[in-house]
């Protein structure tokens, strides 16, 4: 019924994700790729920038960097890497792989923050790190976080890769390892490519040593990748995306699929096997030109249009994540008893909700299901990202909140407290 009610109207579809990269950026990607600068001399230079004192390191991505940085720091089998229960499900891999043990560490909702109380229940004498990830563009505070980790002697790890805010954040100055993603999907991204702060001089030298031997990826490589984002570019465009919509529509075809297999394709980074490479140097120089061009408060606009449809929306829905201080609304997320309903619904009116399926919530292990994150897990299963944007018109925000309020009700996860032992 709400489908024949607005899908008559909607001849754009306002995609869930943009590309933060311009036609200019492309272009200079596809000439670096030609022109190949020197690629340690541009990696320098990078680092340099990032962190005058010497503590920055180039990866391909910030799971290549957090790979790295386990290989570097050499736990032994079966130790336990505790993580803010929700990340992408790349980074749990990781852990896997090395025949370590990744260990949730369960959210509040208001903020998507750890919760101190379950991290101190889940250290135990194997634990060695602590992973924590600012999501959806909040920026967490920390302080109390890293000083019980540092008391309990864990390394911290600080994901800050749906967080980048220009110089305005480099990372807590007291985490040990702060990463920044210019993946596909970030912001200020190069199509790619990731940078470390490493505190720990020895730590880094070690992990140098380590990357150094991994092959570069070639200059064509990424030449191609710019050019597949040229074209998805064009596809992501609002009115050729209601296209591509309706025909699928019309053919009796899920669009999901052709979409997000299109979004995977040009966006992976490949398999984590393939995830020890160095970045090429015309990715460096890309990376490069967007730190140098990043205008400070060039995120305002997304916050300012996030501020909106938050008022708009009013109590329909649970907001995960308001109630930090910093939200530059990397992705607008909202909690909602019938995702799917919902999706459908905005679908239809030219709105392409969706919810995160790269993401995952980590699992306690078999041994320890008191671990089990209950909150994230819900929260996750009733997840929905709207398209918020700068772009977007405020009688268009205003379009999708109606269906909003008119279609979803608000699912708020159960946050049990911590039984007295
Ligand atoms: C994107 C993302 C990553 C991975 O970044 P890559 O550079 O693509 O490896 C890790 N953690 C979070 C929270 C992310 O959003």
């Amino acid at each position: 019924m709400i489908r024949a009610r607005y899908v008559e109207i909607s001849n754009i579809m306002w995609p869930r994700v943009q590309l933060k990269v311009g036609w200019g950026d492309l272009a200079f990607g596809l000439w670096s790729s030609l022109r190949k600068p020197d690629r340690d001399t541009v990696a320098q230079r990078v680092e340099a920038r990032w962190s005058p004192e010497g503590e920055a390191l180039t990866c391909f991505s910030v799971r290549s960097g957090f790979d790295l940085a386990l290989q570097a720091l050499a736990f032994p089998p079966g130790s336990e890497i505790l993580f803010s229960a929700l990340n992408i499900k790349g980074m749990i891999r990781i852990v896997e792989k090395q025949a370590l043990v990744p260990v949730p560490v369960d959210l509040d909702i208001e903020k998507m923050a750890p919760r101190l109380d379950l991290i101190e229940r889940a250290i135990g004498p194997n634990t060695k790190a602590i992973v924590i990830a600012h999501l959806f563009g909040t920026r967490l505070e920390l302080d109390a976080v890293i000083d019980l980790a540092h008391r309990k002697g864990l390394v911290v790890f600080e994901d800050c890769a749906q967080a980048f805010d220009g110089k305005a954040y480099k990372g807590h100055p007291e985490s040990d390892i702060a990463m920044f993603s210019f993946g596909p999907l970030k912001t200020a991204t190069a199509l790619g490519g990731a940078i470390l702060r490493v505190r720990d001089a020895a730590l880094r030298s070690r992990m140098r040593a380590i990357q150094d031997t991994y092959p570069v990826q070639p200059s064509g490589a990424y030449a191609k990748r710019v050019l597949k984002f040229m074209g998805l570019k064009i596809v992501l465009l609002p009115p050729v995306f209601g296209l591509l919509f309706r025909l699928c529509h019309m053919m009796g075809k899920d669009y999901e699929d052709p979409v997000s297999d299109a979004v995977r394709n040009v966006a992976s980074l490949g398999s984590s096997r393939k995830i020890r490479k160095r970045m090429p140097a015309a990715m460096l120089a890309v990376l490069e030109r967007r730190l140098i061009r990043w205008r400070e408060g060039s995120l305002d606009g997304f916050a300012r249009m996030g501020d909106s449809l938050r008022r708009k929306l009013g109590d329909s829905v649970v907001l995960p994540a308001s109630a930090n201080r910093i939200h530059n609304y990397w992705v607008f997320p909202i909690l909602t008893d019938d995702p799917m309903r919902l999706i459908r619904a905005l679908r239809s009116a030219g709105f392409d909700g969706a919810n995160l399926p790269r993401s995952k919530t980590v699992s306690a292990p078999p041994e320890r299901p008191e671990l089990e994150p209950d909150t994230a897990k819900d929260a996750l299963d009733h997840l929905v990202v709207l398209p918020c944007y700068p772009g977007m018109s405020e009688a268009e925000l205003e379009r999708q909140a109606r269906i909003v309020r008119e279609v979803a009700r608000p699912h708020r996860p159960p946050q049990p407290a911590l039984a007295a032992e």
